[in-house]
């Protein structure tokens, strides 16, 4: 029997309608030097369609790939729902990749058209001769002629365009086209540590179910203040943006103001109520908000994920500041929601705690299995580790392949899928009820002798010290046991604790086989572009003997 429903494609089109329509009143607000700049979402409509309009007089008639080259603001919010709109596909890029990777995602992706930031556009001048599919660059905001001279010189590009100028002589309404659900919206490339960054293709479709689950499980409402840190480069911004049009949420931007102090200044003035980051920008954060009395009353969650939060941080807003920190996993290749960290209703105390401090309860549209060493499936018993395989509607299922990739890339890119199922490269357990707690990643578990040490545990041990800032545990090559762990911590100012003195601390916390033998006190744990902890330049700079080992008794 077939149904009687009415069939109606699942189109960002949907949400930039139906958001700017009904929740025309919420706004945008972009920190700048001199304060916020706002945007009502009515506004960020009739920018959408301009937008549309101008794209389309620059020769953008089908899916081409528009590029941004941005920071979290309303310009990118306008092109986040423009361009998937019109049919075109959206390519954030990660202003943070090293200039080699950004030259080739941009080629690979073979874009169009870029806008660019106008704080961005000196260091983006150097790149613009390289990327050879480009044709126009639109800056938002004024540059000094000697940098438009340096973009309008490359050689490929047909004209360089300011946005408002742009825009302004365009019509104010858009016929926006009915897609397939199933076309490419936008898409992302993993940071790739090693080898070139892969690209994910997102459709309409995924992006709606996706938008609607992150609504649901990050609980956002109509009227929120969202405080969006992740990049709107990185993971498809959490869906974060997306969401915020769907519920009706305003949207606060930091643009580059990512440090700790004009974020608590965002918090205070605009009034936030929820955001999102990674571990390390919560972790700044809070120290500035011990130092430095803020209203943060109106701040309710704020959702964590991109690499383990430590228990340590999550207890320290509960306890000191009485926020939420609501802990989630993902990633680029899933859109990015995995799972999400509310304990089971009716838990208290310790269970309660120990369900927040997991990665979280499996979205219930998504299926995940784990994948034991041997290839067979292990169980959901809380404790058997396995590598974990996911699938469904906001899964990849391939990487995206112009043509040039290379027969090496396409095997390697092959070996990331089993049977249809993403191998997520991460390893963990799941409850019964389906609760994620992750080890490591696959490359970041210590094999010590036949044993497996998680490095986050480690780290989350270390990191609950009220000495210890940061702190990052590598395996390394052991004659003895094939690899021990290397802790690197990052001391707290005034702080004196030697090695002897966290290796006893750590002896209380852990297994006594698991404790390092070798420390090094550093200065920063090295990031990577999305801001996790970089373990392979940690493990060059062991290898290099570039750290100060100490091996206390
Ligand atoms: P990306 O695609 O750059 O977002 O990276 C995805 C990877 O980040 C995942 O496969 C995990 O290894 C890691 N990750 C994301 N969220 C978490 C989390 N909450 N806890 C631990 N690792 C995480």
């Amino acid at each position: 029997m077939k149904s009687t429903m009415q069939e109606s494609p699942l189109l960002i089109s949907r949400i930039l309608q139906s958001g700017t329509l009904l929740h025309a009143d919420q706004e945008v607000v972009t920190w700048t030097a001199d304060g916020p700049r706002r945007t009502s979402y009515a506004e960020v409509g009739t920018q959408s369609a301009q937008f549309a309009h101008a794209l389309r007089g620059l020769g953008v008639d089908g899916d081409q790939r528009v590029a941004t080259f941005m920071w979290n603001n309303a310009e990118h919010l306008v092109a986040y729902l423009a361009v998937p709109s019109m049919g075109a596909v959206l390519q954030a890029l990660n202003i943070r990749l090293f200039p080699e990777q950004i030259i080739y995602v941009t080629n690979h992706a073979g874009g169009r058209v870029i806008v660019l930031d106008n704080s961005l556009a000196a260091p983006f001048s150097k790149l613009l001769p390289h990327l050879l599919t480009l044709r126009h660059v639109i800056v938002n905001g004024p540059i000094p002629d000697e940098v438009r001279a340096a973009l309008e010189a490359a050689p490929q590009i047909e004209g360089v365009h300011d946005w408002d100028t742009l825009l302004a002589a365009q019509p104010t309404t858009f016929d926006w086209p009915v897609l397939d659900e199933n076309d490419a919206s936008s898409m992302c490339y993993t940071s790739g540590t090693t080898g070139n960054p892969k690209g994910v293709v997102y459709s309409h479709r995924s992006n709606y179910l996706h938008t609607m689950q992150v609504s649901m499980s990050l609980g956002f409402n109509q009227g929120d203040r969202l405080l969006a840190v992740v990049p709107m480069f990185h993971a498809n911004a959490w869906g974060l943006p997306y969401a915020a049009l769907m519920v009706g949420a305003s949207l606060i931007m930091p643009d580059r103001f990512l440090q700790a102090e004009p974020l608590a200044k965002m918090i205070e003035a605009e009034k936030v109520t929820g955001g999102g980051a990674v571990p390390t920008i919560w972790t700044d954060l809070l120290r500035y908000l011990d130092e430095h009395p803020t209203d943060t009353s109106t701040l309710r969650t704020v959702i964590v994920g991109g690499s383990a939060c430590p228990p340590s941080l999550m207890k320290a807003y509960d306890e000191r500041h009485n926020i939420e920190v609501l802990h989630a996993w993902g990633m680029t290749e899933m859109s990015p929601l995995g799972s999400v960290a509310v304990a089971p209703a009716g838990t208290t105390g310790d269970e309660h705690w120990r369900y927040r401090q997991t990665q979280g309860r499996i979205a219930s549209t998504l299926e995940a299995r784990l994948v034991g060493p041997d290839g067979a499936e292990v169980p959901w018993d809380g404790e058997s580790v396995g590598e974990l395989e996911v699938r469904g509607p906001w899964i990849t299922g391939s990487y995206y392949d112009n043509g040039t990739n290379s027969e090496a890339e396409r095997a390697d890119a092959a070996a990331k899928f089993d049977d249809g199922w993403l191998r997520t490269g991460d390893v963990g357990s799941l409850t019964p009820d389906g609760f994620l707690q992750l080890t490591d990643r696959a490359k970041d578990v210590i094999k010590s002798g036949g044993e497996w040490i998680s490095s986050v545990d480690l780290e989350n041990a270390l990191m609950g010290h009220p000495d210890v800032l940061e702190a990052s545990v590598v395996g390394v090559p052991d004659e003895k046991w094939g690899e021990r762990p290397l802790a690197t911590v990052v001391r707290a100012a005034d702080s004196t604790i030697d090695a002897a003195g966290l290796k006893e601390y750590l002896g209380s916390k852990v297994a006594g086989w698991q404790v390092p033998e070798r420390w090094a006190f550093i200065d920063e744990v090295p990031k990577t572009s999305v801001g996790k902890f970089d373990k392979k330049v940690l493990r060059k700079r062991y290898a290099e003997g570039d750290l100060n080992v100490e091996t206390p008794a």
